[in-house]
């Protein structure tokens, strides 16, 4: 994969290719060449060399998508989370099965995690649950939505098998009795593939477990589940500032409105761009509390800058982009996917109350009624903090 300081094969390939489609696939065309031609580049790369390069250079990749299309960068964090998952699991068989044709975008990878993201919050309760069976697991239950899933492809899921037991499984989605739906229409981030999936007793051998303990392999991917996503902004906000630059050199005055300017939000996403690289080049995959709360902080931040500054284009590009399907129009609502894709704003703000809480018991506020006792015991374990 590309070490960031000279261009890759892939950049020119995505100026090429997926540039000359940026309409298509924000208006809802699913980019169905991007993850075998990004295989065939070598972009995809393999998470069990260098997990933590690996995790730098899916960062740099995702940016360099989202600075085109934020449809197209969730497609690539979606497929590259799923080879994370594979690469932290305990079944090398699948690894070894399936992580290859993953690395060649052959087969695409869906992530359907945002459950469980919120069940370790503490925010809802896992949606599948697990029975055993004579060769594995039946999982039941309904995932709301699951992007990047095609007919041929595989998707992670965490069931519950008890209270104190979840396990990670990737299933394909041509599985018997998985029941898919489509997702549409969204206001933006249609071309992602998104469905609706329902598990009706979903028969998964072992063979198809990627570790029967989820809490393990959560814990190692999460910060990197975060920092990647902070891509997807930085990306989107590259390409905004430099439509406003282009357009601001024709007014005046522009800055001088009372909330801040354009300029002064898009120094601070490059500044905010600069300290979240550098949580990555020292350890995107460092489990500790502190590099956990920096890369909530950057990845929050990161998606209200995006907001600010696609509100900014908004007013530049005046009726133009006030037209359904425009630049403008896309890049406003695609922006708002970060707030509310998990871990959403509202999401972000709790988890990094509560470690705030953590920390000052005496000054900040308890949430209170939020969080279930399983996931409680999980979170306090994972951050270290005391129980109450
Ligand atoms: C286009 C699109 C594609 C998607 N693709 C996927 C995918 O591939 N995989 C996947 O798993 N999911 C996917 N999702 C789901 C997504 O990631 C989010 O999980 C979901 O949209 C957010 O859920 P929510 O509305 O319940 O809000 P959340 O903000 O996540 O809140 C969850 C619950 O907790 C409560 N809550 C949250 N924060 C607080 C707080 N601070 N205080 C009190 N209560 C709080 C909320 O009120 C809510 O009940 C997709 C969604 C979209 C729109």
């Amino acid at each position: 994969m590309h070490s960031g300081k000279t261009p890759a094969p892939w950049h020119r390939y995505l100026e090429e290719a997926v540039a000359p489609r940026q309409r298509a696939i924000a208006a809802g065309q699913y980019p169905a060449q991007l993850l075998s031609d990004l295989g065939r580049l070598g972009a995809l790369g393999d998470p069990t060399q260098d997990p933590a390069e690996w995790e730098r250079q899916r960062f740099l990749l995702i940016e360099a998508v989202a600075a085109l299309s934020l449809s197209a960068a969730f497609v690539v964090w979606c497929h590259t989370a799923t080879m994370a998952y594979l690469a932290a699991g305990a079944n090398p068989a699948l690894r070894q099965a399936l992580l290859p044709q993953l690395a060649a975008g052959e087969v695409a990878g869906a992530t359907g995690l945002s459950n469980a993201m919120k069940f370790y919050a503490g925010l809802e309760p896992l949606r599948l649950q697990a029975t055993p069976t004579r060769t594995g697991w039946r999982i039941c239950g309904r995932l709301p939505a699951v992007s990047n899933l095609t007919r041929d492809g595989w998707m992670a899921v965490v069931a519950a098998i008890s209270p104190e037991q979840r396990l990670l499984a990737l299933i394909p989605t041509a599985a018997a009795s998985v029941k898919v739906q489509e997702r549409r229409p969204f206001v933006a981030l249609n071309g992602t593939a998104t469905y609706a999936v329902t598990f009706e007793g979903v028969e998964v051998p072992r063979e198809w477990v990627v570790h029967e303990c989820a809490d393990a392999v959560v814990k190692a991917i999460r910060p990197a589940f975060v920092w990647t996503q902070s891509a997807m902004a930085f990306g989107a906000a590259e390409d905004l500032i430099g439509r406003l630059g282009r357009m601001a050199d024709r007014w005046c005055g522009w800055e001088d409105f009372e909330w801040p300017g354009w300029g002064t939000v898009a120094e601070a996403m490059r500044v905010l761009r600069d300290a979240t690289w550098e949580l990555g080049r020292k350890d995107p995959l460092d489990p500790s509390p502190a590099h956990w709360q920096q890369v909530l902080t950057t990845r929050a931040r990161a998606a209200w800058h995006l907001l600010d500054l696609a509100r900014h284009a908004m007013v530049g590009l005046g009726a133009g982009g006030y037209c359904a399907g425009s630049y403008g129009a896309t890049r406003l609502l695609e922006a708002y996917f970060l707030s509310v894709v998990t871990p959403s704003l509202k999401h972000l703000a709790l988890e990094l109350h509560r470690l705030r809480q953590a920390a000052e018991p005496a000054r900040a506020p308890v949430a209170t009624g939020l969080m279930r006792p399983a996931a409680a015991k999980w979170a306090r374990e994972i951050s270290g903090a005391p129980g109450r």
